[in-house]
């Protein structure tokens, strides 16, 4: 039978795996968000700890590697922890180290660069994730939640178990913080569907581990430059309607960001405003990448919930794309022109 996309693995031998392996390298999608890099952190973190108090007191090598640009946010919340940034054309290291843990993705078009490093080391490779698409091939040993709202959520369980207290409550707020900053970002500040009890819970129990949510907040969505302002005009600037006015979509080329001075980080959250139009049921954020003579489009899709929800995930997916029902997104050869026509007969 082959492989699904599926968990087949316990969080319990998950944490046996980690607690027995050496060496860890702990990878997540590239372009890490809020929930790739509390995630990551989370986890180097909870390794670390429980290698302090454990009785062989071995140091734990386990560091996080990311590719692809850095959140601005990420300096101010990556402390001491051993952290390696790669470009998108830089050779990883052949260094092999006896496990690899994967959070926040399981597909190998997520990874970039990353995907030909761990192509060899899938038999020592752990995916922690909770979206509904990934590739099964990506490891041998797999935790897949997709009712979880982030997969800091699924890691304040694993942390709390490698750490060896009862509850998220009592983990050290040096791990309780980057688990915050992926459950907070990952349901837009506790306002997206994916809210549940569960993560209303883990997030009081967060705060009572010493969380200062007012500062991450600071830290996170008020620390724009003012050239992100100006590309978001830009954004505004090319928006359309289209579908009977039901799909918002805008437009980013390379130019507004040259004439701008804006950068790829710049984007986050733009593809949500339209969102604000009482007729708009999706909204579509189409970025040009690359050079001009092999252009690449990146689509982002948010779609707003209710009776009339349409699946983003479903519409992405047939663009060889993926995410979540109401956010998903697909990277395209072609033009932002080829891109949107594309998009168009997808939603048909
Ligand atoms: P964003 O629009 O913020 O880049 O991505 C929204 C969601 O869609 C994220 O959960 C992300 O993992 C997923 N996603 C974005 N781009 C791609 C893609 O090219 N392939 C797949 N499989 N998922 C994507
Ligand atoms: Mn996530």
């Amino acid at each position: 039978m082959p492989d699904a996309w599926q968990t087949n693995a316990t969080l319990e031998r998950i944490a046996a795996r980690i607690d027995a392996a050496r060496s860890i390298v702990v990878l997540t999608h590239v372009k890490p968000d809020g929930d790739a890099v509390g995630g990551t952190l989370a986890l180097v973190r909870a390794i670390a700890a429980s290698r302090r108090t454990s009785p062989s007191g071995v140091a734990c090598p386990a560091e996080a590697w990311y590719t692809g640009p850095m959140p601005l946010f990420f300096n101010a919340v990556s402390r001491q922890t051993k952290t390696r940034a790669f470009g998108a054309t830089d050779e990883l290291p052949a260094f092999n180290p006896e496990l690899v843990v994967i959070v926040d993705t399981g597909s190998w078009s997520q990874l970039d660069n990353l995907a030909d490093w761990v192509r060899p080391r899938a038999d020592r490779t752990i995916v922690i994730d909770h979206h509904r698409n990934g590739d099964p091939d990506t490891a041998s040993m797999r935790f897949i939640d997709t009712t979880a709202a982030a997969v800091c959520q699924t890691l304040g369980a694993l942390c709390a178990r490698l750490t060896g207290v009862k509850s998220p409550a009592q983990l050290d707020e040096s791990i309780a913080e980057p688990l915050y900053l992926g459950l907070a970002t990952d349901t837009g500040w506790f306002k997206h569907s994916n809210v549940t009890p569960a993560v209303m819970r883990l997030a009081a129990d967060l705060i009572e581990a010493g969380v200062a949510h007012e500062r991450l907040y600071q830290i996170v969505e008020q620390r724009d430059r003012p050239a992100r302002l100006r590309l978001m005009a830009r954004a505004l600037a090319s928006l359309e309607f289209t579908m009977n006015g039901v799909c918002a979509i805008m437009s980013l080329r390379q130019s507004d960001f040259d004439e701008t001075g804006a950068a790829p980080q710049d984007v986050g959250g733009f593809v949500d405003i339209p969102k604000c139009v009482e007729q708009v049921l999706v909204s579509c954020l189409l970025t040009e990448m690359g050079p001009a003579h092999a252009p690449v489009t990146k689509i982002s899709m948010r779609s707003k919930g209710g009776p009339d929800l349409i699946d983003v995930n479903a519409v992405t997916n047939k663009l060889g794309g993926g995410g979540h029902t109401q956010a998903a997104g697909a990277r395209l050869s072609c033009s932002i022109e080829e891109a949107k026509r594309r998009m168009l007969e997808a939603f048909e």
